[in-house]
């Protein structure tokens, strides 16, 4: 069978012996690509019906002064609850539409300390004062890869500092050499993470403070987002917490996705 996915174990013994073992995962495999299937069609399907719903919310909202003070309020509500809606529909889509792409196709040269600038200022607007952010580069060369999905990426661990740190904390967001590559990393001083949580936190859905997380808008699906982005860049999400001291999360490249160091007129 042509079709047939087989994944291959080897284990050595000693100099000479090797233990070979064969799996057939092909229905694995196929029952896992029906599951990206559903939730992309999914997803898809509820994007129209959703848009409709939000139009009419805008129009009724901008009536909400000619409108009983309780109906006025209830719309308010719908139109929030429909963006959250809307939010995870995108999201979800986006999830899948990177598990189904290896990628590589748009990489471009990135600047990082313009990426780290954008981002921040994005992030400034968010925490509306209430943080201290700061960019810092350390490392001269750029970065090959996808604009918008590492823009996406660093805005993502930006925003979780801002909302997740607390208020007055100091938020860095950096990009320095490690070991021959370098990386991408987001520090912030507040609250942190059990360690417990940290090799759970890339999981869809998957949060720490379920009613908290609700609140500050966010799909669960942040961290998911970020770890496939880092994949198909041959990156790695690397977390480094403790409660009550900060967390830092890093974007670590390899040597071989890095680009000559900028015209000395551009470093900043
Ligand atoms: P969301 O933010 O939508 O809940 P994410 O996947 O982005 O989903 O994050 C998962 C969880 O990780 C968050 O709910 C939060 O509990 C935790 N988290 C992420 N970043 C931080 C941070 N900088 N400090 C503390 N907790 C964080």
């Amino acid at each position: 069978d042509e079709n047939l996915i087989l994944q291959f174990q080897i284990t050595l013994y000693g100099d000479d012996e090797r233990l070979v073992m064969a799996r057939d995962i092909t229905r694995l495999h196929r029952l896992e690509q029906m599951r990206r299937d559903f939730v992309a069609n999914v997803s898809h399907e509820l994007r129209t019906p959703l848009t409709v719903l939000a139009g009419y919310l805008e129009t009724y909202g901008d009536m909400a002064e000619m409108l009983p003070e309780r109906l006025g309020r209830g719309i308010g509500q719908m139109q929030s609850q429909t963006k959250r809606m809307q939010n995870l529909v995108n999201d979800l889509l986006l999830l899948s539409r990177l598990e189904n792409d290896q990628g590589g196709h748009d990489d471009i040269r990135i600047d990082p300390t313009s990426l780290l600038e954008a981002v921040r200022r994005d992030a400034e607007a968010l925490s509306e004062g209430h943080h201290q952010l700061e960019v810092a580069v350390e490392e001269p060369r750029g970065l090959l890869g996808s604009e918008k999905e590492l823009h996406s990426t660093v805005s993502n661990l930006a925003f979780n500092a801002v909302r997740y740190a607390g208020e007055g904390s100091r938020i860095v967001l950096r990009w320095r050499p490690w070991g021959d590559g370098a990386c991408l990393e987001v520090e912030d001083d507040g609250e942190g993470i059990d360690p417990l949580h940290i090799p759970r936190l890339t999981e869809r859905f998957y949060r720490v403070d379920k009613g908290r997380s609700t609140a500050t808008g966010g799909t669960g699906l942040g961290l998911a987002i970020v770890k496939h982005v880092l994949l198909r860049h041959d990156a790695q999400l690397e977390i480094d917490s403790r409660l009550g001291e900060g967390a830092t999360f890093r974007c670590i490249f390899p040597a071989a996705r890095l680009t000559d160091a900028a015209p000395a007129s551009r470093r900043a």
